[in-house]
């Protein structure tokens, strides 16, 4: 086993024999608490039977404690600028493959199939990089990949829009994407301190347990996450003044109407009102406008 590299020192030593430097532009922002890594590790559940995903290994802190615990490691990461410090902190993980790439463009399913043997299923385990956090859960959640298990550390408000609810600011098309295929849980929240360099916010670990039931039926799962992006796009506009302008045109107004009219829906409401079954009914109602 190489050297544990989750403390301030090593890592700082790390970056600085190997001359890198951090891009905030990346959310390089890594993880040097060997405490929190366990607990990340631990609610993740694994056994050695395990599968894992990892999104941004950065200097490879999280991925040493992700190899000890589970049979293999796919980890990707955007920045080849690491690769040698990766060689470094990973030498001796027999069990670890790193692709560099960006995750939003790569095929998961393919990577998955290449490096894991059939239908078993994924667990996602990371300290994601902030900026693209909703794009990566989006992508987890609505792609053909078997996810069982995500524990991710994200930003602490972020955190709280996964189980928001219809009402509350925080609610959102990510909010309605995490429920209809997950049940969502707040792990932990954890300081600043504990990064190098420190994020300007805090941070929380969330676990999101994929059921294999999806909430809500839909006769058409990616026009569903459509129209909620569409009713969610100005969140001051009324549901039919941003279904007229961000899903189908100013001229289906009367189209739009009679739909909502038909479901029972106020078309004076806005989207943050609407419950993730209003959204169905509302979605497989739609089709036939569409169609
Ligand atoms: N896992 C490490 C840790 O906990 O210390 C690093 C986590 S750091 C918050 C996020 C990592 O994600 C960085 O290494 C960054 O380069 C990488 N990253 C950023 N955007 C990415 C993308 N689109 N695809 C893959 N990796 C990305």
């Amino acid at each position: 086993m190489t050297k544990r590299i989750s403390s301030p020192k090593v890592t700082n030593d790390v970056i600085r024999q190997h001359k890198f430097t951090l891009k905030k532009s990346l959310g390089q922002n890594f993880l040097v608490d060997e405490n929190i890594l366990r607990k990340i590790v631990e609610a993740a559940g694994l056994t050695e039977e395990s599968h894992v995903l990892e999104i941004g290994p950065g200097a490879g802190a999280l991925t040493q404690f992700l190899a000890e615990s589970a049979r293999r490691v796919i980890a990707i990461e955007i920045d080849q600028r690491l690769e040698p410090i990766l060689n470094e902190t990973l030498q001796g993980y027999e069990n670890v493959s790193v692709r560099f790439g960006d995750v939003l463009k790569m095929d998961l399913q393919q990577v998955i199939t290449e490096e894991c043997p059939p239908d078993v299923p994924i667990t996602v385990v990371a300290n994601l990089p902030y900026y693209v956090t909703t794009p990566i859960l989006m992508k987890l959640l609505t792609g053909d990949v078997p996810i069982q298990t995500i524990v991710v550390m994200v930003q602490k408000e972020v955190a709280g829009r996964l189980g928001a609810v219809p009402g509350e600011k925080s609610y959102g098309s990510l909010s309605i994407a995490v429920q209809y295929m997950a049940d969502p849980e707040i792990i932990m929240t954890v300081p600043k301190t504990v990064f190098v360099p420190q994020p300007n916010v805090d941070s929380a670990v969330i676990r999101l347990n994929v059921r294999p039931d999806k909430k809500v039926e839909v006769a058409d799962e990616a026009f569903f996450f459509r129209l909620v992006r569409a009713s969610f796009a100005q969140r001051r506009k009324t549901l039919v003044n941003n279904l007229m302008n961000n899903l189908f045109s100013k001229d289906k107004k009367d189209e739009i109407l009679a739909v909502l009219n038909a479901v029972g829906i106020d078309p004076g409401r806005r989207g943050e009102t609407l419950t993730i079954h209003e959204f169905a009914k509302l979605s497989d109602h739609f089709q036939n406008l569409i169609n």
